[in-house]
């Protein structure tokens, strides 16, 4: 995951959040440590990348969030 950004506080680099029900693709993806699943209650501005420290913030390059996701759930 080249392409994620680096957290604000400590400088690590994030892996996307995902929201909703997870898929079992979703479930192996966080299992590995690719995303992080937080469930089906989506707050009204939800954080889009977490930490290993667990900071979360929000990005403005969807883009490059999608395109995260897109690779941590491909086989
Ligand atoms: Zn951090």
């Amino acid at each position: 995951m080249a392409n994620a950004p680096e957290c604000p506080v400590c400088g690590q680099q994030g892996v996307p959040i995902l929201y909703g029900l997870p898929t079992r693709v979703a479930r192996e993806a966080a299992a590995a440590g690719k995303v992080r699943l937080f469930g089906c209650v989506v707050p009204a501005e939800p954080d889009q990348w977490i930490c290993p420290e667990s900071h979360s913030w929000r990005a403005d390059d969807d883009g490059v969030l999608l395109a995260a996701i897109e690779a941590a759930i491909k086989r």
